[in-house]
């Protein structure tokens, strides 16, 4: 026993866990005895706190340096023991924030840091760029949409396989650099969105792959052009003095937004209105509509109802569809190409949405590196079992 309420178990690596590099844990020669003994939390005693204590000698690795050496029980340089993280990370991942910080008694910021040793070396234990073929290429924003990461999904799978901090061509790049040529080669189609950061490192170093954009941003960009015209035809109510009208145009934006089947029979009702106090903003309702039918219909009448809009869309006389048009008709392959091979909408949307969960939940880890672990952890079936138990 320790001091109150704490016990403390003296430890000492056994002879074949010896002299061993804290990072490589290859055997080298002794460097000298380190300054002291370390302590090492682990996993309580009932409600008692328990720590492993034992000398930390260093030795010579001829790739590390002068480097403290390996123990068997905890990760290097963490102050935890392995058990006590891995159940740590266990609970981020299958439990709420406050959970594991009170059962664990350690602040969330540190099972940040726990989960980002624990995601490391479980990716150098597990390759999962290993046999992609189907990927897609996508950013998610974090901290309030200030910084932004960019992730990488495998279609097959439905597994998170990469992550870093960072939306440009260079971060693409980098994941290109860990595929590797060989496997760079194996990859026959990416989805994304229409970003020429995404879609130029793409062409050059996948010349081979299809490039598909996926159809929930393309959708999205026709909401963004309905509510352009919205917006449009209610300042014009407003400066006409239509005060009445204007305020029924406000009540209307979530019976524009809504898919129609969802819509409510209030909503519906303000959705016929619309279509008889403003034509403009209907027909804009109308194109967004059209353009989202496409990605319900088989690839041929798909494909032919898509060319029909970019003509509809083109004399439509609303500039943001006309933009759109535009858009649409230069990625027009990228967009065809989704449709013929299929390109799942709910499986990129649901690995997206359990994204932003994560980072919510990761506010407060103060680094995106907790962040992109706890959602390697999370996502990419990196998470420990709980001590002792096999799975
Ligand atoms: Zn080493």
């Amino acid at each position: 026993m320790g001091s109150e309420g704490e016990v403390v178990v003296a430890a000492r690596p056994g002879w074949r866990e010896r002299d061993r590099c804290g990072v490589c844990r290859r055997r080298c020669p002794g460097f000298d005895l380190g300054d002291g003994r370390r302590r090492w939390r682990a996993l309580d005693l009932g409600t008692t706190l328990a720590f492993v204590e034992a000398d930390a000698p260093r030795v010579t690795c001829r790739r590390h340096g002068v480097v403290v050496c390996a123990v068997p029980w905890a990760r290097h340089t963490s102050r935890f023991t392995r058990a006590f993280e891995d159940q740590a990370a266990w609970l981020a991942v299958n439990t709420s924030k406050t959970a594991v910080a009170e059962l664990m008694r350690v602040a969330w910021r540190t099972v940040g840091g726990i989960c980002a040793r624990v995601a490391a070396e479980a990716q150098r234990e597990v390759d999962l760029l290993a046999g992609l073929r189907r990927i897609g290429i996508d950013e998610i924003s974090h901290r309030s949409g200030q910084r932004y990461l960019t992730v990488v999904v495998d279609h097959d799978s439905g597994r998170l396989v990469w992550a870093a901090a960072g939306r440009d061509r260079k971060t693409v790049e980098r994941f290109l650099d860990e595929l590797g040529q060989e496997r760079c080669k194996q990859i026959e189609l990416v989805s994304c969105d229409m970003a020429s950061w995404i879609a130029g490192p793409i062409a050059e170093r996948l010349p081979d792959a299809v490039r598909c954009v996926d159809p929930f941003h393309v959708v999205m960009l026709a909401t963004d052009a309905l509510d352009e015209v919205r917006r449009e035809v209610w300042n014009e109510a407003r400066q006409a003095g239509q005060d009445q009208l204007a305020r029924r145009l406000k009540g209307a934006r979530y019976a524009l937004w809504k898919n129609p089947e969802n819509l409510t029979g209030r909503q519906r009702s303000k959705l016929a209105e619309v279509q008889h106090t403003n034509r403009r903003l209907y027909r804009a309702y109308l194109l967004k509509e059209q353009l989202r039918q496409i990605y319900r219909l088989e690839p041929g009448p798909a494909i032919t109802l898509l060319d029909a809009w970019i003509a509809w869309a083109r004399r439509c006389r609303l500039p943001s569809f006309v933009k759109l048009a535009k858009t649409i008709s230069a990625q027009h392959a990228a967009i065809a190409a989704a449709i013929q091979h299929g390109l799942s909408n709910a499986r990129v949307e649901a690995i997206n949405t359990q994204i932003r969960l994560i980072t919510r939940r990761a506010f407060g880890f103060h680094s995106a590196d907790a962040l992109i672990a706890l959602a390697m952890l999370t996502l990419a079936d990196l998470c420990p079992s709980l001590p002792g138990r096999v799975t």
